[in-house]
């Protein structure tokens, strides 16, 4: 788990204005849950058989011998709340969030145990257009960002649950006559979850899947048309992408859409963005059939991605424009209140008091990198501004003066 340090934060903040600026222009409005949900809650939405269930939530007991767990993702959540305050039947929502999430993992470039997702779910739409909206929405992040060109959209449809439960008994079949090609990992999902052999990352599984049943010929009528509705729209609207048929994701919620943005630039941690449609979920957690699709991206990647894409505008936020000091003695009041006079009159400026004695007090307003430097001393009961803006020096200024001068 780690610390944002402030020399940190100004880009944290620019991915985060960027990404609000977008779900604003697209009306989605911002939702926030606690961090700490019913471990049930988890279990019952993502799936007993995946990593997160398995080995990567972080739960305990409270007081109360309740279990509970700090969140993985933000879906499940979401869900929950929109069931609890009655936002979900019969109406639509659109909805964006960010925040950290936990997960129990080995800790590595692009993979931390807190990390932070920012995201977006949708409710009560069950066609393809809000499918394309939600990626299209992503899109205009990256087009903001600047690093379009490095992403890649891949594409999937996993069908109704009974269109993915007739392809995973024919995969099973066939993977089941050539267990022992297979490896360690992919013989036990064959068992627990097989669709997750799918993404597995050893070779000689994925030369073996080459021939594999493929999950688009088992998709249902419906989701096939959906399918190809999204496509269509997403090739009117220019936007790229890769059928990749072996796209499963490894949370159970998903049917028809599930989509990633995937960047060769990071290694092996390369999924930025990853969601899909969960028509299903909210029935499961207690509320009226209700379609919904989103999608989370992982902040700290998309981070280190724009960091080596060298996409950050410099100087972010942590500049000082202005720099105020006592010059002379017992005036160090008077700083705190002219300080406050400026901030009143100009907002903007970012000023900085200088509240650590009176020594090389010049120097330090220098070192701090404001362009423009006031002192301030005390003559004959008169308090007067030394005004500094670069190489430029107005002295002997009334504070009126000296304040009119800062426009
Ligand atoms: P991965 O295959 O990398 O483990 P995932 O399928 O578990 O990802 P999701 O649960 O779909 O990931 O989360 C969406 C996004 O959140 C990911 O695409 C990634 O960018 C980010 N993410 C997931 N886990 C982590 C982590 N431990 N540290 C940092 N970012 C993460
Ligand atoms: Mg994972």
């Amino acid at each position: 788990m780690n610390d944002v340090l402030p020399t940190e934060s100004a880009t944290w903040q620019f991915l985060e204005e960027k990404f609000q600026s977008v779900v604003s222009s697209y009306s989605y409005n911002e939702i926030r849950t606690p961090i700490v949900e019913s471990t049930e809650l988890f279990n019952r939405s993502i799936g007993e058989v995946t990593d997160i269930i398995e080995k990567e939530m972080y739960c305990f007991e409270d007081r109360n011998a309740e279990r509970l767990a700090m969140r993985p993702e933000g879906t499940a959540s979401i869900v929950r709340a929109g069931i609890e305050h009655g936002l979900l039947f019969n109406q639509t929502q659109r909805m964006w969030y960010r925040g950290p999430m936990f997960r129990y993992e080995k800790p590595q470039k692009g993979r931390y145990r807190q990390f932070h997702q920012i995201g977006v779910e949708t409710f009560g739409m069950g066609g393809a257009d809000i499918d394309a909206e939600v990626i299209m929405l992503s899109v205009s992040l990256w087009r903001s960002l600047g690093i379009l060109d490095s992403l890649t959209l891949e594409l999937n449809s996993l069908g109704s649950n009974e269109a993915r439960e007739n392809y995973r008994s024919a995969l099973v079949d066939y993977l089941s006559q050539r267990k022992d090609q297979l490896d360690e990992d992919s013989q036990k999902r064959l068992t627990t979850n097989p669709l997750r052999i799918l993404d597995s990352k050893e070779q000689s599984t994925q030369a073996l899947l080459n021939n594999a049943p493929n999950l688009i010929d088992y998709l249902d009528d419906d989701a096939a048309t959906h399918f190809a509705e999204l496509r269509s729209i997403l090739d009117a609207a220019g936007i790229s992408y890769v059928v990749n048929p072996r796209l499963v994701r490894g949370l159970d919620y998903y049917n028809k859409t599930v989509f990633e943005w995937t960047t060769s630039k990071l290694g092996a941690q390369g999924t930025v963005c990853a969601g899909g449609r969960y028509d299903g979920m909210v029935k499961q957690l207690g509320g009226k059939p209700t379609p919904g699709v989103g999608f989370a991206m992982g902040e700290e990647r998309l981070l280190l991605l724009l960091e080596t894409l060298q996409v950050i505008p410099e100087q972010l936020g942590q500049s000082i424009d202005l720099y105020i000091a006592a010059e002379s003695k017992g005036i160090q009041q008077d700083v705190i209140l002219v300080a406050e006079k400026i901030r009143a009159e100009y907002p903007e400026l970012r000023l900085r008091t200088h509240c650590s004695g009176l020594k090389n007090v010049l120097n330090k307003a220098r070192q701090s990198g404001a362009e423009k430097i006031v002192l301030l001393k005390k003559d004959d009961e008169q308090l007067l501004a030394t005004y500094w803006h670069g190489e430029q020096v107005e002295q002997n200024l009334t504070i009126d003066k000296m304040i009119a001068l800062l426009a």
